[in-house]
């Protein structure tokens, strides 16, 4: 019989936990596979790992990794992948968000042989229009930039094939962007269109810190052209200052004006000036990111598991 995993992270899920397992179980238990519940706890400080160290202890097929502080969704995810054992491995939330009434759907679509699910979020019950204007921004941009195609509404709520979660394995990146690591991963893909419901307890763990790095790294990780913008930007003014040299030579030259422009002068020194510092600054990020990938820290470090998982990188 086939495994199915299901990897959820989660942090300080504390009120979500117990009724996210029973209600995937619920739908999870009339199928006929096995199944496996990863949980991974980003550093919650809630009771959230006391929680999941009685279910595993209730229900072997909950498993648990404790990880030794907050690393992020999306590492938190990549620790539950490297860790799935199932022939498919499903990620989803644990905030009833990603509904686990989609479960059977999405292993229906693995049983006709597409390899990724991926699903999409059309809309979101009682989201601030602001979150879904800088979300709806930021898939265009991404796709303006970048030659990976990441659909506006992709969400992290996905079934992968086994071979799939083997390829992404082998993406050691730090930072990371799953989205568009598994739409450039290629493979037989499908989607699926789901509406998120609200959160069942708790809020957004996402602040708006955490939710711009999450834009930069995805558009840092797949496009190189906010580094070409700065030379594109360089002809256009080199192109604009040969013209101005001529417009200069011609008036010392050919006419008995002096050559005016103090204005011009100090304008221009103070637009580039400042495109400079702000291409400094771009080219500074993708520095930065480089000193963290070449450093080759561990993506993440587990504190504790509960009813050890079988799969390791
Ligand atoms: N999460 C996590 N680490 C974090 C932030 C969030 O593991 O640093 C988990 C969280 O517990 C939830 C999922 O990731 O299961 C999605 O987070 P959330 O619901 O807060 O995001 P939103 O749905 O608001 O985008
Ligand atoms: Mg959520």
């Amino acid at each position: 019989m086939n495994l199915v995993s299901i990897v959820v992270p989660v942090y300080n899920e504390q009120d979500n936990i117990e009724f996210f397992y029973r209600e995937v179980l619920k739908y999870m238990d009339p199928l006929p596979y096995q199944l496996e519940i990863i949980f991974v706890d980003d550093g919650s400080r809630d009771a959230t790992p006391l929680i999941l160290d009685r279910l595993a202890r209730e229900d072997s097929r909950v498993r648990a990794l404790i990880l030794a502080r907050n690393f992020g969704h999306q590492v938190a995810l990549s620790c539950g992948l490297d860790h799935a054992d199932g022939n498919s491995v499903i990620t989803m939330d644990g905030d009833m968000q990603h509904p686990p009434e989609m479960l059977p759907q999405l292993l229906a679509k693995w049983e006709e042989g597409f390899e990724v699910v991926q699903t999409i979020r059309i809309s979101t019950e009682g989201v601030s229009w602001l979150k879904s204007f800088t979300s709806s921004l930021f898939y265009r941009l991404i796709n303006v930039m970048s030659n990976v195609r990441v659909q506006e509404g992709g969400s992290d709520f996905r079934l992968l094939d086994k071979k799939v979660v083997e390829s992404f394995r082998r993406f050691n990146e730090r930072a990371r962007f799953i989205r568009g690591l598994v739409s450039a991963i290629g493979y037989r893909q499908v989607t699926m269109e789901f509406i998120a419901p609200k959160r069942f307890a708790g809020s957004s763990k996402f602040s708006v810190k955490k939710m711009l790095h999450f834009a930069l790294d995805g558009i840092t990780a797949f496009s190189k052209l906010p580094l070409r913008i700065s030379f594109y930007l360089g002809l256009v003014f080199a192109l604009a200052s040969f013209g101005l040299l001529v417009h200069v030579l011609y008036i010392k030259l050919l006419t008995d004006e002096a050559v005016p422009g103090w204005a011009t002068l100090s304008a221009s020194i103070l637009l580039l000036g400042g495109l400079q510092l702000l291409f400094m600054g771009v080219i500074g990020e993708y520095v930065g990111r480089i000193f963290e990938e070449v450093k080759q820290r561990p993506l993440y470090l587990i504190r504790e598991e509960f009813n050890q998982c079988k799969a390791k990188k």
